[in-house]
C-alpha cells in the first residue's frame, strides 16, 4: 500500500519580496527550503512505512529546482520521489494545483493501491490549506484536517482513528481509507537524514512527470485552468501602538480594560 506525502518547496520566508508591479514573487537568488509543514507530512510518511511496511512516495508540483527538495526526501528514506514539472503546470492557482496532484496520485494509484496521503496543513508562502482538501475531494478519498496524532490504523479494516487540533479543543475521528490527511507541527519530530543516505540519494533518481504521463486537459491545469489570480499582495499597515488604563497606578483596572477590550473585539479563543 501507498503512503504518499505532497511536499512544496517554498522560498525561506524571511528572505521573500514581492515584486510591486507584477505581484509576483521575487524568486531571483533566495534561497528555498521545504515547506515546514510538509517536513512533518513526510516524517509521518516514513513512520508509516516503518511501521506498516508502507511504500513511501514523495510528490511535489514545481519548476526543474524543486528536485533539490525531492532529493531530500530520497535522504530522509522515502522509495520514490517524484517531481511533476511542465510548462503548462506553471502559474497554476490552488484549484489547478490540486487538479495535478490529484491525477498524480490517481496515476500512482493504477501501480499500487493508495492508502493515505498526507499534506501539510498549509504553506508557509500561499498560506491557502485549499491543496489538500481540493486533492481530497478530487480523488474522493477521506478528509481529515490539522491531525496533530494518529492514534490507530487498520489495515485489514480499512480504518484510521487521529485525532484533531482544533482551536481550544481537540477531536477524535474515525475514517475510512484511503484517506487525506494534513497535519500540523506538533504530530511529530521529522529526522535528519543520516551521511550515507545523503550520499546515496545524491545518485537516486527523482522522477520528473510531464503532462504526457498524466494527459490533463490543459484548461484544467496552470494559469488556464485557475479561475482566480492575485490582484494585489501587501503588508497590512500597522496601526500606531495605544496605551490602555493606567497600568502604573491600577494595574489591575487597565487588566481590565484590556480583557473588556479583547473579550469585545471577540479576539479570545474560550
Ligand atoms: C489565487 C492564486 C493565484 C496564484 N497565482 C500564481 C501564479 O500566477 N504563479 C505562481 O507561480 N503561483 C501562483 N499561485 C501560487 C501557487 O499556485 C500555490 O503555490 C498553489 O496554489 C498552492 O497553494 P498554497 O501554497 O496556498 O498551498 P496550501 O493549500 O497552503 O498547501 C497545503 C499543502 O498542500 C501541499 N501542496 C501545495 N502545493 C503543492 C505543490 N505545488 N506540490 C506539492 N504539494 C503541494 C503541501 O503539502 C501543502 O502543505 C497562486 C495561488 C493562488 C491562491
Amino acid at each position: 500500500m501507498l503512503v504518499v506525502a505532497c511536499i512544496k518547496q517554498v522560498p525561506d520566508t524571511t528572505q521573500v519580496q514581492i515584486d510591486p508591479v507584477t505581484n509576483t514573487l521575487i524568486r531571483d537568488g533566495i534561497p528555498f527550503i521545504i515547506n515546514p509543514y510538509d517536513s512533518h507530512a513526510l516524517e509521518e510518511s516514513l513512520r508509516l512505512k516503518d511501521s506498516h511496511g508502507f511504500t513511501a512516495v514523495a510528490l511535489s508540483m514545481g519548476p526543474p529546482n524543486a528536485e533539490a527538495t525531492l532529493r531530500k526526501a530520497l535522504a530522509l528514506g522515502v522509495d520514490r520521489s517524484i517531481l511533476l514539472s511542465d510548462r503548462v503546470f506553471g502559474g497554476a492557482d490552488t484549484l489547478s494545483t490540486s487538479n495535478v496532484l490529484a491525477a498524480a496520485i490517481q496515476k500512482l494509484g493504477e501501480q499500487e493501491q493508495v492508502g493515505i496521503v498526507f499534506c501539510g496543513k498549509q504553506t508557509i508562502d500561499g498560506d491557502t490549506a485549499q491543496v489538500g482538501p481540493g486533492i481530497a475531494v478530487r480523488l474522493g478519498f477521506s478528509q481529515l484536517t490539522l491531525v496533530d496524532r494518529i492514534e490507530k490504523i487498520d489495515i485489514a479494516q480499512k480504518t484510521i482513528i487521529v485525532r484533531r487540533k482544533l482551536e481550544g479543543r481537540y477531536e477524535i475521528v474515525e475514517a475510512r481509507l484511503p484517506a487525506m490527511i494534513t497535519v500540523v507541527r506538533e504530530l511529530n519530530r521529522p529526522r535528519y537524514p543520516t551521511v550515507p543516505m545523503r550520499l546515496s540519494s545524491a545518485k537516486a533518481q527523482v522522477e520528473c512527470w510531464s503532462n504526457e504521463h498524466l494527459q490533463l486537459d490543459v484548461n484544467s491545469i496552470g494559469l488556464k485552468g485557475s479561475p482566480t489570480w492575485v490582484s494585489r499582495i501587501f503588508s497590512p499597515e500597522r496601526k500606531e501602538g495605544e496605551i490602555i488604563g493606567d497600568g502604573i497606578t491600577d494595574p489591575l483596572g487597565a487588566a481590565r480594560q484590556l480583557l473588556d477590550r479583547l473579550i469585545d473585539g471577540d479576539m479570545l479563543a474560550v
